[in-house]
């Protein structure tokens, strides 16, 4: 018989201030509704919570797509649905990127068996429409253009309006990742003409990782029944699990019940605010972030004009170690930012304002510990600088 290594002690995780890239931090009323007693997966109180899931997820995605559910695992099995469900050998696809969650995308692609384009911005810049254009002429029968619209990597918002025309003009379907975006950002699945897209429980939705909201339009979904050979995956085979999340109430496999009660209520959560009064709040504390790290002398990193609000990335200044601010605000302040990825890595700081995180007390405090952690490292700089530069655009916006 093997014994436990040791008496293991009760979780008591230190609250932490989550402004990293994900994830977020959570309402009490998310956590609460997590610890209420389980049903089983064919209940038909659990069918109804499932019901009013899609209804909510389907405001929040601005869709009213059939197909809208939320997928078992995190935002990276939203990313592996669509494209494993859209793409099969032979298929050919152009994947856009400009940071690491692209790249995902392209490592996903392949993996399909597709041929896949990729057409390549630099890093904290957007996808320009023309490199979308050449990519189509390189390979006229694309079926499938693939994009990130909020880069958590780079904190690009791509503009999406130009890129989608494109798609539709040469016949192909488009898939959009917008896992730091919705419910943070505008996300207009129905106006934009976005044909499948996924997201993440974890970034700007505010509820604890583990699904992944994705919504297919009827396009979309004559694609994956017209394939030529089944899904690869069994686990992420849409085809199926629509008969779960539709009238037929198919056993696939189980639902996670907790998560989903969890995500329920976090959509609760946007719809009491409302969508286009959480994009301001997003909008705004971004902008009065933005302007306090200026005004203590940090430079943004994306590209002005084509910053996401939800994720606010800020160059490291030459004398300062990255690792160590981080480790400062976490040990001092039980504050949580996240450093660069890929290329970038040591290179920039990356701050997110999401859901329920997006506050001004957020925001002036994440400021005053930024202050303090670079005067720590040598970098003279100004707290009170910081705090009066983003009052005043709370001000300004107060009026
Ligand atoms: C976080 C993130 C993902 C991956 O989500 P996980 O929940 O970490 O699997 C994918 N795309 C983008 C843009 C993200 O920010």
């Amino acid at each position: 018989m093997l014994e436990p290594k040791k008496k293991y002690g009760e979780l008591a995780p230190t609250e932490r201030i989550l402004l990293g890239a994900g994830p977020s931090g959570v309402d009490s009323r998310v956590l609460r509704a997590m610890s209420t007693p389980l049903l089983g997966h064919l209940d038909p109180e659990f069918i109804e919570i499932m019901d009013d899931t899609r209804d909510l997820l389907r405001y929040v995605f601005q869709t009213e797509n059939t197909m809208t559910l939320p997928m078992s695992g995190t935002g990276s099995a939203g990313m592996d649905t669509v494209l494993s469900n859209l793409l099969e050998p032979k298929a050919k696809a152009i994947v856009a990127y400009c940071g690491v969650f692209g790249q995902r995308m392209v490592d996903i692609a392949k993996r399909t068996g597709a041929e896949v384009e990729v057409v390549q911005s630099e890093w904290g810049h957007i996808i320009e429409p023309e490199q979308v254009e050449a990519a189509f002429k390189k390979m006229p029968t694309a079926q499938v253009l693939a994009f990130v619209h909020a880069e958590t990597s780079t904190g690009i918002m791509q503009p999406v309006k130009d890129i989608v025309k494109i798609a539709h003009d040469h016949g192909a379907v488009v898939a959009m990742d917008c896992v730091t975006s919705l419910g943070g950002a505008p996300v207009l699945l129905d106006q934009w003409g976005i044909d499948a897209a996924y997201s993440g429980t974890q970034k700007c939705i505010s509820c604890p990782p583990g699904l992944a909201p994705i919504s297919l339009n009827d396009k979309a979904r004559k694609m994956l029944h017209n394939r030529k050979s089944p899904v690869s995956s069994w686990y992420l085979d849409l085809t199926m699990i629509e008969r779960y999340w539709g009238q037929e109430r198919f056993y696939h496999h189980t639902a996670p019940i907790s998560m989903v009660y969890a995500l329920r209520e976090a959509l609760r959560i946007i719809a009491e605010e409302g969508l286009e009064a959480r994009w301001a709040r997003h909008q705004l504390n971004a902008r009065a972030f933005t302007a306090g790290c200026e005004a203590m002398g940090l430079k943004p990193f994306a590209q002005d004009g084509y910053r996401l609000p939800s994720l606010i990335t800020l160059a490291v200044p030459e004398e300062v170690k990255e690792d160590e601010v981080r480790q400062y605000l976490l040990n001092k302040f039980q504050i949580e930012i996240s450093g660069g990825l890929g290329p970038v890595k040591g290179q920039i700081w990356r701050v997110g304002l999401m859901g329920s995180n997006s506050t001004r007390k957020n925001v002036m405090l994440a400021l005053t510990a930024l202050a303090a952690a670079l005067n720590a490292q040598g970098f003279k700089t100004s707290a009170s600088a910081a705090l009066e530069a983003a009052t005043v655009v709370y001000n300004e916006a107060a009026c």
